[in-house]
């Protein structure tokens, strides 16, 4: 007899709670402060600073407003082109539109899938002859895969072009043993709830300069000055962090090592199990860092394989499964046409061929069982030529 039954929901990267949590927010109930600011923040904030190794940080509403933020105290405004990578996700880069600059994208690298430092190089050689620098570089660590970020600074380093780096998806990562985002002039941690670690809705900025903080801090509490009543000087944000969610936040920095484990067992699951099949590779490593493997990403070559990554995105859905095409380029969508961007062609390669897996922190092997017995059904099925 058929089993009809429907099967549980396998999700791309979902929530997972270690258990701390709960302690730190009945804390933050007993004490009453059930408001943005409070104990929970302050120690939130002390204890993620410790934890990457960056002196100084503030804790946000999300990932987008603390790019946001940070854009604003390097002082980007309405004249300023601002450099990115092209393959990001969108609050990497809509906060440039949020403060009427430009964004100028490049491509990636083949071998890391991050902003390639070859072609920054040249559009900061471009962009020197038109006599028109950027005001700033934008790197993403794709997918938990640090940027080479030493590289990078070195080629801004002599224009003083400062380089904040999107470590959103990259908590946990390392690059030459350093942890992501270290080394920038600011970095931004995201805790949305499909993130390695989360807070349901949150994101951090973080420095080693204490005046960036100080000012974002300022800035996202509707920068209200230094008086007992409301004077306002200048426009800010309503961006902090509640004391709840923060309390959530200290809890799950406690587990971020392990999560970065089960992400890792997750990866190597996958390719001990797919990698023999033609058709299918996986994101490159890049020599200088370890990545968090947040998600476990192939790319699909459907000549070898026999189907293309939508055929398997779909099969993979009518078995109640989530994956997810790799973002596509910001050069692509609507909302920049126009834009420039140097070279495309790597980026736009990895979306039309590259596919997320389910990588939740809290599979179990007959999950990861079923996701690739599902993958390795689509070629019986689909099978063509
Ligand atoms: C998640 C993410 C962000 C920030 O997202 P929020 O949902 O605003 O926290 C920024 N950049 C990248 C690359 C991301 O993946």
């Amino acid at each position: 007899m058929k089993d009809t039954s429907p099967k549980k929901r396998i999700y791309l990267s979902p929530p997972h709670m270690g258990g701390e949590e709960i302690k730190f927010v009945l804390e933050a109930f007993d004490s009453n402060y059930i408001a943005p600011l409070g104990p929970q923040v302050d120690a939130f904030e002390h204890e993620f600073s410790e934890k990457v190794g960056i002196a100084n940080s503030v804790a946000v509403s999300s990932g987008t407003a603390a790019m946001h933020l940070a854009l604003r105290c390097l002082g980007v405004g309405a004249a300023d082109e601002v450099i990115a990578s092209s393959l990001t996700f969108i609050g990497s880069v809509s906060p440039i539109i949020f403060q009427n600059a430009t964004p100028i994208f490049i491509d990636s690298d083949r071998s890391t899938w991050n902003m390639d430092p070859d072609l920054l190089e040249e559009e900061i050689a471009s962009c020197l002859k038109k006599g028109r620098l950027p005001k700033a570089v934008i790197t993403t660590d794709i997918y938990g895969q640090c940027a080479d970020l030493d590289r990078i600074r070195d080629i801004c380093a002599p224009y003083d072009i400062p380089v904040i780096s999107d470590s959103a998806e990259a908590l946990g990562s390392t690059y030459k043993g350093r942890s992501a985002g270290v080394g920038a002039k600011a970095a931004i941690y995201s805790f949305n709830g499909n993130k390695i670690i989360t807070t349901s809705g949150g994101g951090i900025l973080a420095s080693e300069d204490e005046l960036i903080i100080k000012y974002a801090r300022y800035l996202s509490q509707q920068a209200r000055d230094a008086t007992p009543h409301y004077e306002h000087s200048q426009i800010g944000y309503n961006y902090r962090m509640s004391n709840v969610l923060a309390a959530i936040g200290r809890g799950q920095l406690r587990i971020l090592d392990e999560r970065v484990r089960a992400k890792h067992r997750i990866f190597a699951y996958y390719k001990k199990v797919l990698s023999g099949i033609p058709g299918i590779e996986f994101m490159p490593e890049a020599p200088y860092g370890c990545s968090n493997r947040w998600l476990t990403v192939v790319l699909i070559t459907p000549e070898k394989f026999g189907a293309d990554r939508e055929e398997i995105r779909m099969f993979l859905e009518g078995d109640n499964i989530e994956s997810r095409p790799v973002w596509k380029p910001m050069h692509l969508q609507s909302i920049f046409k126009g834009c420039r961007v140097r070279g495309g062609s790597v980026c736009e390669y990895l979306f039309k061929h590259g596919l997320c897996l389910p990588s939740g922190s809290a599979m179990r092997t007959d999950d990861l069982e079923r996701v690739v017995h599902a993958i390795k059904k689509v070629g019986s099925v689909i099978r063509r030529g």
